[in-house]
């Protein structure tokens, strides 16, 4: 894509009053309260509708490591602490198979909005080549299967099974884990990897259990009600139906071409339109692989990516799509600045100046894509475009020029209500045979709620209490108080990236290689001291922080539906020099083999 942009001639100022308008219609005073958990109130929603459960009896057994969540941070971490020797590794898993939101996820379009190149892990160790330049769910799906094959994973997994408690027994020096299928077993090690969006969530709206209709969330699709299958083949089950779909998110964008395709008649309820830019999906090409794969590539091109997000001046793209796209923007301005001039104040004034470039241009898409002018301005998204999740689709707004598609334009206010019948929005009532609830996933509730079970450390501590007043670490991997365990995950590390899998990738490193440092010099336990998480986390705050959606953006799971994250927020960090800041400093201190900050015992 390319970055030919110098600042466009656009009113800012205008611009503004307009983003701060559509905010204020979109806040309400409920916030994230606004929402219910599908997995509490509508359990028999919440049920997995493709594997079914398969009994067996409770185990009270020991290993050496055991890992909370089959998805991509269970994988890789499991990976390498394989690659390291120890074999003796479980994965714990509420789904019926490894893959986490890529097991739940199957509904008809899904794909990474990231490149696979970089995005799906292990490429190199597995020998995958991925299909296409942004891989569909299932072949994603696939290569979770694929690693946990490789890697003798499945022996010793858990699936559809769910910790209830994790408690440190300081005399045996090891975690007893308590599970909801009566197991109680111990591990000397355990990692948490449970990932920021899984717990599925609808909107509380008014009647919503009274629908006479067919009605799923889109992470439980039902295909047995449909018909096709998630590689996409016709829904057959939907040609004489009326089908809903509430939100139009991420999720929405992809499945809504299929749905336009296949239902009767299709109504698309909007309350914020998301910015969708071009998605330009290519296969990828065997010899054209072949030449790129030569050893280490994976790691240079995740390295590549970062660098391009960031503030540095990397010669190549080699990525090359609407996430470095920004990035290359905001440079092309910042590079015309003199060097004295280059102030923080300047550089955000640039980055403004190319997001609404940016922005402009994606409204200009909708317009010129959609034939009803109407619809097109309606499908407008009015914030900068880092204050939701960027989509990036081919088939999304076309989808609207569908004779059977229908866009209800809410305007910001939303649903009203369900009923026996249908969707109510605007006053009226849409009678429909199936709702579809692309409502998303619970975000910013605090771990313990949203993991299910509270952790007890050393001394009785709870990580519930610990963490009350924000979350505390030293590296975003280990937890002063908790010894042998280690939260693979994005904050107080990298944070944030277009690429989440490229923060796991380099967390799994340094579980292997501090655990093998410990077995071998025969060391029980391993913490982090508290002055060294202190230290580091006084680190981080020296930087501008990490939470990337401002209380200035239009409300969404970003920035806690309008009402930010309070003094927590304050700890959802990352290193104050970016991800690349942050990836550079882990691998000097990994190389430096002295685990400074880290106390063996
Ligand atoms: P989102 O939270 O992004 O979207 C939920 C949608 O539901 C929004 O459009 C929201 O509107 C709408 N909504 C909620 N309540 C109502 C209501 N009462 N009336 C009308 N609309 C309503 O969830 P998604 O599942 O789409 O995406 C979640 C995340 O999953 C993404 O942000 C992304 O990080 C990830 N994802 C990643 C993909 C990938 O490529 N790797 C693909 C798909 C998802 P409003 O915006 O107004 O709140």
């Amino acid at each position: 894509m390319a970055s030919t942009h110098s600042a466009p001639a656009i009113d800012k100022e205008a611009l503004r009053r307009k983003y701060a308008a559509e905010r204020d219609k979109r806040l309400r005073a409920d916030g994230s309260a606004q929402y219910k958990r599908l997995e509490t109130e509508f359990s028999d929603l919440a049920s997995d509708p493709y594997t079914p459960v398969t009994p067996r009896e409770p185990l009270t057994d020991h290993v050496t490591f055991a890992f909370i969540g089959g998805g991509f941070a269970g994988l890789i971490t499991g990976a390498r602490l394989k690659e390291a020797g120890i074999d003796d590794y479980r994965i714990i898993e509420k789904g019926g198979d490894f893959g986490g939101t890529w097991y739940w996820n199957r509904y008809p379009g899904a794909q990474c909005d990231t490149a696979s190149m970089i995005y799906m892990p292990l490429l190199e160790e597995t020998g995958h080549m991925p299909s296409e330049k942004y891989a569909h769910a299932p072949e994603i799906r696939d290569h979770c299967s694929r690693i946990g094959e490789h890697y003798g994973l499945y022996e010793n997994a858990l699936f559809h099974t769910r910790v209830t408690d994790l408690s440190w027994d300081a005399e045996r020096k090891c975690w007893l884990i308590r599970t909801d299928r009566g197991d109680a077993f111990t591990a000397n090690y355990v990692g948490m990897g449970t990932g920021p969006l899984h717990v599925a969530k609808l909107p509380g709206l008014p009647g919503i259990e009274k629908f006479g209709g067919k009605s799923f969330h889109t992470s439980r699709w039902d295909y047995a009600y449909t018909g096709g299958t998630p590689e996409g083949a016709a829904m057959s089950g939907l040609a004489d139906k009326r089908v809903a779909i509430i939100g139009t998110g991420a999720t929405a964008v992809q499945c809504v071409p299929h749905l336009a395709r296949d239902a009767k008649e299709l109504f698309v309820f909007q309350r914020t339109p998301s910015s969708v830019d071009e998605r330009n999906n290519v296969p990828i090409d065997p010899d054209w692989f072949s030449k790129v794969n030569e050893p280490g590539w994976q790691k240079k091109w995740q390295e590549n990516f970062v660098a391009n997000l960031g503030v540095g001046f990397p010669a190549e793209d080699l990525v090359d799509d609407g996430w470095t796209d920004l990035g290359k923007r905001i440079r092309a301005q910042v590079i015309d600045m003199p060097a004295d001039q280059r102030t923080p104040a300047n550089i955000m004034a640039a980055f403004e100046d190319a997001d609404n470039g940016k922005m402009e241009e994606i409204r200009e898409r909708a317009q010129a894509i959609v034939d009803d002018p109407a619809t097109g301005e309606q499908l407008k998204a009015w914030y900068r475009q880092l204050c939701k999740r960027p989509c990036f689709h081919d088939e999304y707004l076309q989808a609207f020029n569908h004779p059977t598609t229908h866009l209800i334009h809410t305007d910001g206010k939303g649903v009203e209500c369900i009923t026996e019948k249908g969707v109510v929005a605007g006053g009226s009532e849409y009678e429909v045979d199936c709702i579809i609830y692309a409502s998303g996933f619970e975000v910013g509730t605090d771990f313990v709620e949203r993991s299910g079970y509270d952790v007890t450390g050393r001394d009785g501590v709870k990580l519930s209490e610990y963490w009350k007043n924000g979350m505390r670490s030293f590296h975003g991997l280990h937890i002063h108080g908790f010894p042998n365990m280690f939260f693979v995950q994005q904050n107080q590390a990298a944070a944030f990236i277009a690429n989440y899998p490229h923060n796991l990738v380099d967390h799994a490193l340094t579980v292997a290689a501090v655990v093998s440092y410990a077995l071998e010099d025969g060391y029980t336990e391993v913490e982090p001291t508290a002055e060294a998480q202190q230290k580091w986390i006084d680190f981080l705050l020296t930087g501008p922080g990490a939470r990337i959606g401002s209380t200035e953006c239009t409300p969404g799971y970003y920035n806690n539906e309008g009402q930010g994250y309070g003094e927590q927020e304050r700890f959802a960090l990352g290193h104050p020099a970016g991800a690349q800041g942050y990836f550079t400093h882990i691998d000097a201190w990994r190389k430096s083999g002295s685990f400074d900050g880290l106390e063996f015992r």
